[in-house]
């Protein structure tokens, strides 16, 4: 995303918009598939000789569970983009690309999960749980005490 200094006045001035997800510039990696695109709602602010960009980013993606391994859709967001551009006669336009990966990249997590109640799979037989009960543990998700239970006691 540019900006056209020529076009900036002293007001506020707001730009929205989409970037390609090749901006990213990443590899699919093992748990994130098929980016779309990057949605940009950012406020631009006239500080003397500098520019104050702030707003926020939000990026659709496909990401793995790391529970249950169900590939689902989800929108990455970064509330709070904010960076300081210098206004000299010499930048005519201000590429914020970079920056824009960069925030964006450090907002993904480590791990990702489908819900905060996913019951993932079940170590036993592999079952998808958030699906199905499986024959391992009829009813009820696996907890640390049901391994235990199925240690042989002398
Ligand atoms: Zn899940
Ligand atoms: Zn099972």
């Amino acid at each position: 995303m540019i900006i056209e200094t020529g076009d900036l006045q002293q007001k506020d001035r707001r730009y929205t918009g989409e970037e390609p997800a090749s901006i990213l510039d990443i590899e699919h990696d093992q748990f994130v598939r098929g980016w779309g695109s990057i949605t940009y709602d950012l406020t631009t602010q006239r500080l003397n000789e500098d520019l104050l960009v702030q707003g926020t980013l939000t990026a659709d993606m496909e990401c793995q569970c790391a529970r249950c391994a169900e590939w689902s859709k989800n929108s990455l967001r970064v509330a709070g983009f904010v960076r300081s551009y210098s206004l000299s006669s010499a930048n005519e336009s201000i590429d914020l690309t970079d920056d824009i990966r960069e925030d964006i990249l450090l907002a993904l997590p480590m791990k990702v999960v489908c819900s905060d109640t996913c019951r993932g799979l079940c170590p036993g037989c592999g079952v998808n749980l958030n699906k199905k009960p499986c024959a391992c543990h009829p009813g009820k998700s696996p907890t640390a005490w049901h391994v235990l239970d199925q240690l042989p006691l002398i």
